[in-house]
């Protein structure tokens, strides 16, 4: 059986932690591309603490999200490598919030109390990558994430859906095959369906990511650029509009 973390070296750790001040984000300066980014999803702040203290020491920029439903916000907003995620949790428990980590293809592990069987085995078959009981030793999770990230790194370099493509990394886009011309915001408007599959999005929410500003002022620059990406890529039968609410990517 895995040890609890709460032995005196990491209290120590934890301690000196709180020193440091609440950190939601931070990590290292590795430059931007090599770093994984990892989101911790625990509503137990000094776990959590702990969790994202010693990744960073590890190498890894980390963010924490204390309920279900910040880490849902979070996975639609930002681009993660690998989320640890807890079951019980406030507001979206961590099976939902999986079905979030799922659509953007983000790869789970999950972090739980409940070590029973029962638990495990449905988060393996909900589709996590793997899981880990609490309490568990720091070079275990360290070992664990390791192993995760290097099994899904060739596959997460890449979002697909239909006969398209796209590499957010270099921010190319091949459809057939072939490369795709895409503006700023197409691209942009496009990854954002591509990582909400299926998922309707708010006109305002599409604007407010794709843009960044206040929708009142959008008119109707949502709905030109929508038509347009339906026109370059033949999305005409896949992107649905929704009365009233915006657009759906339905593959
Ligand atoms: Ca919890």
């Amino acid at each position: 059986m895995e040890t609890a973390p709460g032995d005196g070296k990491d209290q120590k750790l934890l301690g000196n932690f709180r020193r440091g001040g609440d950190l939601r984000t931070g990590g290292t300066e590795k430059g931007e591309n090599s770093v994984n980014k990892i989101l911790i999803v625990e509503d137990e702040e000094a776990i959590a603490n702990l969790i994202r203290m010693n990744l960073a020491k590890a190498g890894y920029q980390c963010e924490i999200a204390p309920d279900g439903e910040t880490a849902a916000d979070l996975i639609s907003e930002r681009t993660y490598d690998l989320i640890l995620l807890d079951i019980m949790l406030p507001k979206l428990n961590g099976y939902e919030v999986l079905e979030y980590a799922k659509s953007v293809e983000i790869p789970v592990i999950f972090l739980s109390a409940m070590g029973e069987t029962p638990q495990k085995v449905k988060g393996l078959k909900l589709g996590a990558e793997d899981y880990i009981s609490k309490p568990f030793e720091i070079a275990e999770l360290l070992a664990r994430v390791e192993t995760v990230l290097r099994r899904c790194r060739k596959a997460d370099q890449c979002i697909r859906f239909l006969d398209i493509e796209i590499y957010p990394d270099s921010r190319t886009v091949l459809q057939d095959g072939r490369q795709v011309d895409l503006t700023n915001k197409e691209y942009e408007l496009l990854l954002m369906f591509a990582r909400n599959k299926n998922r309707a999005l708010y006109r305002e929410t599409i604007y407010e990511t794709v843009w960044g500003g206040d929708y009142s002022c959008a008119g109707r620059t949502v709905d030109l650029h929508v038509q347009r990406l339906k026109k370059k890529l033949g999305l005409e039968e896949h992107i649905v509009t929704i009365y009233k609410v915006g657009y759906r990517l339905a593959v």
